[in-house]
This record gives C-alpha cells, structure tokens and sequence, in this order.
C-alpha cells in the first residue's frame, strides 16, 4: 500500500472547491507516455494550472500501472524542476469499471478514483459506487461517479446512445454514495467523432460539421438540485480541425471528425463544472506532428524526430486548453 500523499500527489477537493467558487475548471489529461506526460508537466507547470493526470485502464494495461504510478511520482519532482514550487497534481483512474480496479489504484497510490457504473441500473450504480468511496475515503482518496450515458468510444468504454443525466436523480444519488463529483451527460461525448454527420449542420462557408449544442437546461437543472456540487464533463475534445487537416494533408484519413466547440466549453467552465476531461485532442496533435515529419522527412527514423515535436505540439494544445478554454491558469 503507497499514500499518493507520500508521492507529493493532491486529491480533488480543494482543486474543486476552488474551481467552482473561482469559476473555471481543472483539466483532466490522459496520458500513456512518457512525451504525453512531460507535454502535461509542462503546460500546467509554466502556466501554474492544477492538474489532474488521468489513467484509465487502457492505459494502465498499454503502459504497466507500476510504470505508471512512477511516472506520475516523476511528474511531480519534474514539475518542482521546471520551478513549479507546490505543483498541485492529482492521479486519477478515468473510466473504472469494477471495485477491484478502484481498489488496486487506490492501493498503488492514486490520489482519486472514477467509477463508471453508468451503464448498470440505477440501484446497482448507487451500490457499486457507494463500495468504492466507503473503501477510497478511508485513505482520503476522493470518487467521481457517472450519472447519465455518454455516446461514443473511449478505450473499452462504448455506447451507441447517449441518455442525458436525469436532474430528478442526483440528489438521492449523491446522497446515498457519497461521491466527491458526478460526470455527466448533456450531449458530450468520446472519441473524434462526436456527431454524426445527420445530427450536425454544415457550415455552407467552409463546408465544415457543425455539432448541435450541449444540453445546458440539464445541466442548470442539475446545478439547482446539487448547489455547488462538483461536476465532471467527459468526452470534451474540440476536435482542433487544423489537426486534422494536418492529418488528412499527410496521408491520415479522419473525414467529418468533430468535437465539441471550445465556446461552449468555456461556458461550461465557468459553472459547477469544474473538471473538463480532454484526450482525444492530444492523440490528434500527437499523430498530425509525426504524419509531418513522416511526410516531410521520410529518411527520417529517430523517434525523438517526431516525437519531439508530437511533444511540442502537446504542449502548446495543453497550454491552449488551460488559458484560452478552462480559465486555471494562475490558480496552483
Ligand atoms: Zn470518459
């Protein structure tokens, strides 16, 4: 058993707190490598932005927890390096799906925990997740809970549908498990492909997808029955279309992939929400710098060549996202 506090790891609550009464929102990174870890580190490391490092369980099985956990410890001395006096990290397991898996996070010395028991029925999800954060908060480890079903595909997580939050629910529901914050669902989604095209307009200027707006009467309605409660906000890439278009200019093939646009993330950052995952953003800067490089330089084989600039793309997305979207600069 690991403390994440003998890592120099933060839980949520206070970054919540803050968030909310502040108004803006802490970003919620993925990351699998090391360059993704070091483009995170450094974005929230100059621009002095709370951070939460997300895992899930892809990940966990791509790059080894134990590996993981270490690579997270390294971030927080990296950080002190890069002169980020009192970094304000938090490692959380995005997307947990069993008891077990929470448990052995909460053992290997994450500071937070996801349960997704979104899909079970509603008296199962309250069950699931109560046992989670009865276990978590005996070690001050804090839970995200899922209320409401996100369409889309991330990692082994996948739903055809989308069913939005019921308002009526979160009361009973954050009262029974006692959950620290709670995703949920108003039209966010995962991967690149948020929308289809059906569900979209275009945009006759530059024939671009334009998505349909997310659900923000649910959300209203939620911050009226939970005042001042953490809320979550998965599935919220912005799909950058110059990534794609790098992308698709290179060889890559992403026809009519679109996210979700950064205005309305903006708003919604000034809310309750107060924790915005982004993933599929960073996969997309990652793979339209080394298509670059592979497309301008085919000579070239050091991975550093392309990955370092995959790196420095990151970096300025992550940078990007925290000033000009979340609003969490300035806030560690
Ligand atoms: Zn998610």
């Amino acid at each position: 058993m690991v403390s994440y506090k003998e890592l120099g790891l933060v839980n949520t609550r206070e970054m919540f707190a803050k968030a909310i009464k502040g108004g803006y929102a802490i970003p919620a990174f993925n990351f699998n490598n090391m360059e993704q870890l070091q483009a995170i580190i450094k974005a929230a490391a100059e621009t002095k932005s709370p951070v939460i490092l997300q895992v899930s369980k892809g990940a966990r099985n791509y790059a080894n927890q134990t590996l993981l956990r270490y690579m997270a410890q390294g971030a927080v001395e990296y950080a002190k390096e890069l002169g980020w006096e009192n970094p304000q990290i938090c490692l959380h397991l995005d997307h947990g799906d069993s008891f077990e898996l929470c448990k052995s996070c909460v053992d290997f010395g994450f500071s937070s925990v996801m349960i997704d028991a979104s899909s079970l029925p509603y008296e199962e999800n309250i069950a699931l997740t109560k046992k989670v954060v009865d276990y978590a908060h005996q070690f001050d480890v804090t839970v995200e809970a899922e209320l409401g079903v996100l369409a889309g595909v991330e990692d082994e997580v996948s739903s055809a549908v989308s069913h939005y939050t019921k308002p009526e629910e979160v009361v009973d529901f954050a009262t029974r498990t006692g959950c620290d914050s709670l995703a949920i669902s108003i039209g966010t989604s995962h991967g690149a492909y948020k929308f289809t095209p059906e569900q979209c307009t275009r945009d006759p200027k530059t024939g671009r997808l334009v998505p349909p707006p997310l659900a923000f009467d649910v959300l209203d309605a939620v911050m009226e029955q939970l005042p001042g409660f953490p809320i979550v906000l998965h599935g919220s890439s912005s799909v950058p279309q110059e990534y794609v278009d790098m992308i698709n200019q290179y060889g890559g093939k992403l026809p009519d992939a679109v996210g979700i646009p950064e205005e309305q993330l903006r708003k919604a950052a000034k809310s309750a929400v107060c924790k915005i995952n982004i993933d599929s953003d960073s996969r997309l800067a990652f793979t339209a710098a080394v298509r670059k490089v592979f497309a301008e330089k085919p000579a070239e084989f050091d991975p550093r060549k392309y990955c370092g600039p995959a790196r420095d793309l990151m970096t300025e997305l992550y940078k990007h996202k925290i000033i000009n979207v979340l609003g969490s600069d300035g806030k560690a």
